[in-house]
């Protein structure tokens, strides 16, 4: 599955239409979901809303709660995180292109990459391109 196949084209433009000043003041952030719509908070409470009015557990009151604790969390402070709570990161996997190795090319191989690196960390799976 490529990145543009797990996007959701319609959030792209909602974030290039803020005001500069808000821009400026979110830029890291603002990059980061214009990468992910579907990780934006805007995303998760929408979709919260749905499950809250379109399922049956949510008209009876009991919708299935979204948690979303890293959502406002850096790549960097994630993996900072995940160490210190001795996350087994051998065993997670961010490549969109689904071969045998993390292809170390895709964004999301490169947003790891980044977050170990500025971490001070060594990512601990193989990628095909070093
Ligand atoms: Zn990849």
């Amino acid at each position: 599955m490529s990145l543009q196949e797990h996007c959701i084209p319609i959030d792209r433009g909602v974030h290039r239409r803020e005001p500069r000043s808000l821009f400026d003041l979110h830029r890291r952030e603002l990059r980061r979901f214009q990468r992910y719509p579907d990780c934006t908070p805007q995303f998760i409470e929408a979709f919260q809303r749905v499950l809250d009015v379109g399922t049956k557990a949510g008209i009876e009151g009991r919708a299935i709660k979204i948690e979303a604790p890293l959502l406002r969390l850096s790549k960097t402070d994630i993996v900072r995180e995940a160490t210190r709570l001795k996350v087994p990161l051998e065993l997670t996997w961010s490549c969109y292109e689904g071969g045998e190795k993390a292809c170390g090319r895709c964004d999301s191989c490169q947003l790891r990459r980044r977050g170990f690196s500025e971490a001070g960390l060594k990512d601990p799976i193989e990628y095909e391109v070093k």
